[in-house]
């Protein structure tokens, strides 16, 4: 018996997948996104994140972040398909084992929004899947390696996992006694905040391990009061909410936009946490900065920010057992 869909998932269903009815819909030409472009990476994008791009404007930050143009197909021989070095780490065809105490759990590959300098627009999801079979060899995995204490949910994103699919895995993980926390990796609080649903936030506020939610926003105009409201009902549950950011090219590589960004967080209950240098995704080049310029804007932060609204300036680099912070 099917059930009504939810909601959160009539929205997913309903989002922007053509580049032509979301610059209709933002009264810009068609013209402006690159139909290669758009065949290699698809377009994807939730009404609730475009009704916060600003109209007839072509250079609105949250567009820039998702429309497809020509740049990405340029791409530098050092920006690599897998620049993070998933796949050489990648076990038991869900889990991805790079540092010491924690593991990543993909646990799909789908997203609500497809965001063109994503470090995984290129990985192979067909090379990670969560079956069922995938899903008790992960397990035995975790079972077997009492040095993991935390499980991090990624992907694609995490949430998009029914509620009785998150419910199912957080009751397996918190049965192994060295898992001690849980942590999820989502955009969804900042696209699609209809799916911080009250069963959601009751499932997190039940769980029997401590739940860390790490958002992904990248520009305060992503933040709506809708946004904030989502936000701000998770953190009445006591969970940790915590955000990174990538610096992008045009979109926040200025002081201005960075100090908005981590004070509109902090109202919405969230505290900045890295602020990523980009990873090298082949067709992404075009959004990178130096890093003599991300060091410039993270001491221009530091110099207008309380401590705690200073994110850690960090890059993750293949092979590494940990995100390197940049020091200067
Ligand atoms: S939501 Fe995250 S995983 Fe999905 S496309 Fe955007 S950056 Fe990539």
């Amino acid at each position: 018996m099917n059930s009504t869909p939810s909601l959160w998932q009539q929205e997913l269903n309903q989002a922007f997948t053509g580049s032509t009815e979301l610059l209709n819909y933002l009264k810009l030409s068609p013209d402006l996104s690159v139909t290669e472009a758009e065949n290699s990476f698809s377009l994807r994008v939730p009404l609730a994140y475009a009704k916060n791009m600003e109209k007839a404007n072509r250079y609105d930050p949250l567009l820039l972040q998702v429309l497809p143009i020509a740049d990405e197909l340029n791409s530098p021989k050092n920006y690599l398909d897998d620049p993070v070095g998933d796949l050489p780490a990648l076990k038991n065809g869900c889990l991805i084992h790079k540092y010491h105490d924690r593991v990543l759990f993909i646990t799909t590959g789908g997203c609500a929004i497809n965001c063109r300098f994503c470090f995984r627009r290129n990985f192979s999801y067909s090379d990670a899947q969560l079956t069922s079979k995938n899903e008790i060899r992960a397990l035995q995995y975790l079972r077997n390696n009492p040095s993991i204490n935390e499980v991090i949910f990624s992907g694609g994103d995490p949430l998009l996992l029914s509620d009785q699919r998150i419910e199912h895995l957080i009751q397996e993980l918190a049965k192994i006694s060295h898992i001690k926390r849980l942590r999820f990796h989502t955009r969804l609080p900042i696209v699609l905040p209809s799916r911080m649903t009250e069963a959601l936030i009751d499932l997190f506020q039940n769980a029997p391990l401590p739940i860390i939610i790490v958002t992904h926003c990248n520009h305060a105009n992503e933040l709506s009061e809708q946004v904030k409201q989502a936000c701000l009902r998770l953190k009445q549950t006591n969970i940790t909410l915590l955000n990174q950011t990538v610096l992008l090219k045009n979109i926040n590589d200025h002081p201005v936009a960075l100090k908005e960004l981590s004070e509109q967080l902090f109202a919405c209950g969230i505290l900045p946490y890295y602020l990523h240098i980009l990873d090298k995704a082949k067709g992404t080049a075009h959004f990178d900065i130096t890093e003599a310029k991300a060091i410039q804007l993270h001491q221009s932060l530091q110099k207008q920010l309380s401590g705690y609204l200073v994110p850690k300036l960090v890059k993750e680099e293949a092979g590494k057992a940990n995100k390197t912070l940049i020091t200067y």
